[in-house]
């Protein structure tokens, strides 16, 4: 009796004592820089509609979210990183889609900074993986791995920090796929799982 009384008095304190961290996503490209773009299709404005996608996910499993850029701007890359580096206790997330010469080419890929410090260079892969595990049972869509990459946004933030490369619209299967908004929402549900995956 006692210790029901315990444990309904002290577990909701227990529950709200682990803060989730806030998750900055960062959708690729913006304004004048359209990214990778085929005919009607533009990578700047997929990377938006992923990010407000996978917020509303994120949101749903009780993680507050805050958006790099919330509309079609041109956003520096400097200024996405100061922007995540004044929350260092956060998770980045860097949403992007790929092109490639061969039109062969599809699936997705998932980078992290594999220099620097020990402990965030452990994390960010700990985090690409579950959230390409979490996006490839969401969408069955091809892997093309967890991979290292020197790029500026995962370079330079400070705290544990992904970029997806999310499908080729390169790829007339898959760009026929990002096309459909149940599509990008699968990816985004993925990215969403992903990342709580992580951080539990
Ligand atoms: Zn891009």
């Amino acid at each position: 009796m006692h210790k029901l009384i315990f444990l309904l008095l002290f577990l909701p304190l227990l529950v709200f004592a682990k803060e989730k961290p806030i998750i900055i996503l960062d959708p690729g490209h913006g304004g004048k820089d359209q990214g990778a773009r085929l005919r009607v299709i533009e990578e700047k404005e997929l990377t938006l509609r992923t990010a407000y996608l996978t917020k509303k996910h994120l949101e749903e499993l009780g993680y507050r979210v805050i958006l790099t850029r919330a509309r079609d701007i041109f956003l520096p890359l400097g200024t996405r990183v100061s922007l995540a580096n004044r929350r260092p206790s956060s998770l980045f997330v860097s949403i992007h889609y790929n092109s490639a010469a061969s039109p062969v080419a599809k699936g997705i890929e998932v980078y992290y900074y594999g220099k620097g410090s020990q402990k965030r260079k452990e994390k960010s892969k700990q985090l690409a993986t579950s959230v390409i595990n979490q996006m490839i049972s969401q969408t069955k869509a091809k892997s093309r791995g967890v991979k290292q990459g020197n790029f500026q946004v995962i370079r330079e933030t400070t705290m544990p920090g992904i970029l997806i490369e999310a499908g080729f619209i390169t790829n007339g299967e898959e760009r026929g796929q990002l096309s459909a908004q149940t599509y990008l929402d699968k990816l985004a549900k993925g990215i969403a799982l992903g990342v709580d995956q992580f951080v539990k």
